[in-house]
Order: C-alpha cells, then structure tokens, then sequence
C-alpha cells in the first residue's frame, strides 16, 4: 500500500465498535417506560479493547494506570485499516516498510517494566507506529522519540498530533546513539533489538534510571532491564524471552528490515 492510501485509509478509520448501527428505538413502548436492561451475560467482555484489557490481565499486567490508557487508545487507527479488526488481538502488525507494531502483551510488559511514576523524561527508540510512543505519553512526563526511517517518524508525528499527544518531541536519526543533544533520561526504552546494550544509552540513562531493550540476534532475544544505580553502577536482568526487528544503526545491527 503506498503511503498516499494508508493516509486517506487512516482518516477514514472508524472504530471497528462504532461501525454497527445503533439499534432502532422500540416506537411500541410508551415513552415513560425505562427498557429493562438485558440481564448481564457472565462471560468474556463484548468490546475488543476490554478483551484486550482481560487478557492482558490474564497473562500478569498488573498496573491499573497501564491497563486504562491501552483500553482507551484507539489501537486500530495505528495499523492501515484493512488490519483494523486485528488491532485488538493479542499479534504483531505490519506498519509498513517492513516494520511491525508489538503485539499489545509485549508493549505492556515492557511499560510495565519501566516502572513511570508519570514524571519521568523518558528516550524511546524505534518509534515505528507510534503506539508505544503514545501509551508512554501518557504516563510520563516528556517522551523523546527516535526513528530511523523517516516515513514512519513522519506519520507517526502526524497521528500523535491529531490524537493530542503534546508531550512528545520527534527526531529522525540513528537512535543506538542515543538523542542526539546531550541530556539524561530517567527511563529509556529500545523497541528493536540490538547486539548489546549500547553505550551510548548508558550514557544518557540517568543514576536511578531504567532502560529495557531486546538484546540478541534475528529470531529470538532476551527481553532485558538495565538498571542504573545512585552511583552509577549498572546491574542487567533478562525477564523473558521475546521477538523484535533489529535496531540497526552504529551501536546496533549493520542490516534490517
Ligand atoms: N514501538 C513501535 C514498534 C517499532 S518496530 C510501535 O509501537 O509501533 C521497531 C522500530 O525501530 C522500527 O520502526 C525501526 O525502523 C526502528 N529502528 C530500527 N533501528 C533503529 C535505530 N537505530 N534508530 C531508530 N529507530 C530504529
């Protein structure tokens, strides 16, 4: 699809639940009558979104405030939309030039990891979509983001902008190398994977800062958070396994996708 269509196909993106008619009013009933509510089916929830939500529950995400900001973004308007009424299950998507949006387990886990109290400046790299970008938005302060091809940087900038995410500063660039001015962030998420940790990263990650990125090779890598000490000292942890395209870049893979 060119990019021309997944534009014009974005601003005629409904939500997949707002585009059933609305049940005709019953004309036989007389107007004082309140409609008994249909007796609540126990069972999965109707909405895409709050299925999303329970199985996101179901598989351990526990952060309450997580959990309400990815109900509540609009998931489909991300992907193009003839992927729309996939936008809500638990895969990875396409978003174009050979990139893909997590699935939303993984965008979970990893916001959760990062453990935002709502006032951190915090550096993602890999952009991609922007739905990463825009659940970060929300629960911290400021989000530097970085993307290294420019189609994506650009639609993601456009999207966020009309869906009101103010807090967010955009860059084109080799993001293993960190922003590109010199500052520190208290958190710093990578959403592609990289060899290793990159120094550069290091760098910029704050004492008392957390930095969560997939480190291995194409196929499968380990989900890791870095953590920064008072003093300096860092210490790694691998939480799980997981899959992502590679960071590519001078601090990352030669060649991606
Ligand atoms: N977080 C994204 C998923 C992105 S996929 C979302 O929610 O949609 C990973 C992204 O990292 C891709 O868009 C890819 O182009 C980008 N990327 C890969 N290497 C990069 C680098 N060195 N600097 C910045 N972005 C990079």
């Amino acid at each position: 699809m060119s990019r021309k269509d997944f534009f014009s196909e974005l601003r005629h993106a409904t939500p997949p639940e707002e585009r059933s008619p609305r049940p005709a009013p019953t004309p036989s009933q007389p107007s004082h009558a309140v409609p008994a509510a249909p007796p609540r089916e126990p069972g999965p929830p109707q909405r895409p979104a709050e299925r999303m939500i329970a199985q996101l529950r179901e598989r351990g995400i526990r952060d309450e405030r997580l959990l309400a900001v990815m109900r509540d973004l609009p998931r489909q308007l991300f992907v193009a939309e003839a992927l729309a009424s996939r936008a809500y299950t638990d895969s990875t998507l396409p978003i174009g030039e050979g990139q893909t949006l997590s699935q939303p387990y993984t965008v979970a886990r990893m916001t959760e990891a990062l453990q935002l109290k709502g006032e951190e400046a915090l550096l993602e790299i890999g952009t991609g979509s922007g739905y990463q970008t825009a659940v970060l938005s929300r629960l911290s302060r400021w989000v530097f983001t970085v993307e290294r091809l420019p189609a994506l940087s650009d639609r993601a900038r456009q999207l966020l902008a009309r869906l009101r995410f103010d807090n967010v500063s955009y860059k084109v660039g080799d993001g293993s190398l960190g922003w590109p001015y010199d500052r520190r962030f208290e958190r710093i998420l990578v959403t592609a994977a990289a060899p290793d940790v990159p120094q550069s990263l290091l760098d910029q990650l704050a004492p008392g800062g957390v930095l969560i990125l997939p480190q291995g090779a194409s196929g499968e890598q380990n989900l890791l958070r870095v953590e920064k000490n008072l003093k300096g000292v860092v210490s790694r942890k691998i939480l799980e396994k997981c899959q992502f395209v590679p960071l590519v870049g001078a601090q990352g893979w030669d060649k991606g996708g």
